[in-house]
């Protein structure tokens, strides 16, 4: 059976190509909104029976805040509309205050004293994921979403359509495909071929506890300046950090560990585990790490964290097929800036097809090597500053250690290049760029 592609515009008829989106977490949902703004025809197809996300709290920086108001203003205020900033106003601008949530040592006695506060002009902000991407949905026209759609291949017909097939036995055709399909991507594997080592994410021996705690439950363990704002928890091979979600009712609590065993099952990214587990692996961590800690449900999960950065992709695209979003760039979570780099990615990606002389299949591949060209540097950058950024919080970065100074300096860097953009600077100058490209993507 073939889909009929509908068209997601409001009937303006001068982008003559359909483009087929793969995939509807953040990246999938802000590139389907971006295009709808700009009147590019699409559909999206989504393996799970609705949109939806599983886990807690995700986090954006401004460079996020950015790309959200390029894509369609409408992303920003569905962010407004469920974020939940630090509670206290003299601590809006607060990204994090680091404590050292480890054992008293020589060097750093205190328990819950700020050893050091990074900013920015955002301040934490956390949303839940389901809440944000339910805010999402609203934005796109319902008839352009199938679901039920798992991806197995891709293949080009002879008229040069691309032909998407699905696990249920149907298939959709589409002039272009853009797999926004997450760390484990099928689409990754059409453009990479499939044995190609970039397609096997890589085990960062970093493994999170996530929990979700009452706010007054939390205060009484931690106290109200801790509880109400973000915080990040230092310590050795472990670290945990916690800011308010739910508009402060709920701590949101992830705590890492380092380890040196591999992950049992790569199938699977999540395993259960009990409170005593957690409990065991921060038993170096001081009596108020320890209280947090504590107020986890007693069942819990792991999560393995995953990234694409011992083998980086070594192209985001194959003729008219290209990656977005954490199939392209899975990060570690420790800039808190993936899904931020996701919605720059659907920013540059519908400003790129939006280009005036991109009205045919003959441009896609320029504006896909343009893609690629734009964006694959600055995102597996952050692949490997977060896995930095990750030991640096453990002390376990090399030339670091556990020296405050030092730490709060790497992370100001490193913030910096993630924070300090000018988004629309960057998409203009990236259409320039493919205005040089298209002559050459006529004749290709
Ligand atoms: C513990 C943790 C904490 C994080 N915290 C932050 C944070 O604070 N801030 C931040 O910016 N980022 C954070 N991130 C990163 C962020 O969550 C991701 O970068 C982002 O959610 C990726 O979005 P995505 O749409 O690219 O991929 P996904 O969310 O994985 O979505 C992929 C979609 O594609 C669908 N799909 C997959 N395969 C197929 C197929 N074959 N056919 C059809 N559909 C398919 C899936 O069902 C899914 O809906 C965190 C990540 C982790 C693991």
């Amino acid at each position: 059976m073939a889909l009929h592609l509908q068209n997601g515009t409001n009937g303006d008829h001068k982008k003559h190509f359909e483009i087929a989106i793969v995939g509807g977490g953040i990246a999938g949902l802000t590139l389907a909104i971006a295009l709808h703004r700009r009147s590019i025809p699409f559909a999206i197809y989504e393996q799970a029976p609705a949109f939806g996300e599983i886990g807690a709290g995700v986090s954006f920086s401004p460079n996020a805040v950015q790309a959200m108001m390029e894509c369609h203003p409408g992303v920003y205020d569905a962010f407004e509309r469920v974020c939940t900033r630090n509670l206290w106003p003299s601590k809006r601008k607060v990204w994090f205050d680091y404590v050292n949530g480890y054992g008293d040592t020589p060097e750093h006695k205190v328990t819950q004293e700020t050893a050091f506060t990074i900013s920015n002009d955002l301040g934490q902000n956390g949303v839940h994921r389901a809440h944000f991407l339910a805010e999402l949905v609203k934005l796109v026209p319902s008839e352009v979403a199938h679901f039920g759609k798992k991806l197995q291949g891709i293949t080009e017909q002879p008229d040069g359509m691309l032909q998407l097939s699905f696990d249920d036995g149907t298939s959709a055709e589409a002039d272009a495909v853009i797999g926004c399909d997450g760390i484990k991507s099928r689409v990754r594997q059409s453009i990479l071929g499939p044995d190609h080592p970039a397609l096997v994410p890589s085990y960062t021996y970093k493994y999170a506890y996530r929990g979700l705690v009452p706010m007054e439950e939390a205060i009484k363990a931690i106290g109200e300046e801790r509880a109400e704002n973000a915080c990040m928890r230092m310590g050795q091979d472990a670290h945990i950090l916690t800011f308010p979600v739910n508009r402060g009712q709920i701590l949101n609590i992830v705590a890492f560990r380092t380890t040196s065993e591999p992950w049992s099952d790569t199938t699977r990214l999540t395993k259960p585990a009990r409170r005593e587990e957690l409990l065991e692996d921060f038993k170096g961590f001081n009596p108020t790490s320890l209280r947090l800690l504590e107020l986890t449900k007693p069942e819990l999960d792991i999560w393995a964290i995953f990234d694409l950065g011992e083998n980086p992709v070594p192209t985001f695209h194959k003729g008219r097929v290209c990656i977005s979003g954490d199939a392209a760039h899975a990060t570690s979570p420790h800039h808190g800036a993936g899904a931020g780099f996701c919605i720059e990615d659907s920013a540059m990606m519908a400003e790129l097809l939006a280009h005036d002389q991109v009205t045919s299949r003959e441009h896609l591949e320029a504006v896909f090597a343009t893609f690629d060209a734009e964006r694959r540097e600055r995102t597996q950058w952050l692949v490997q500053s977060s896995r930095r950024l990750g030991n640096c919080y453990e002390w376990r970065a090399d030339g670091v250690g556990a020296d405050f100074g030092k730490i709060e300096a790497e992370i100001n860097e490193r913030n910096g290049i993630i924070a300090n953009i000018d988004m629309a600077k960057m998409c203009a100058d990236a259409k320039q760029r493919l205005s040089k490209r298209l002559p050459l993507g006529l004749k290709g």
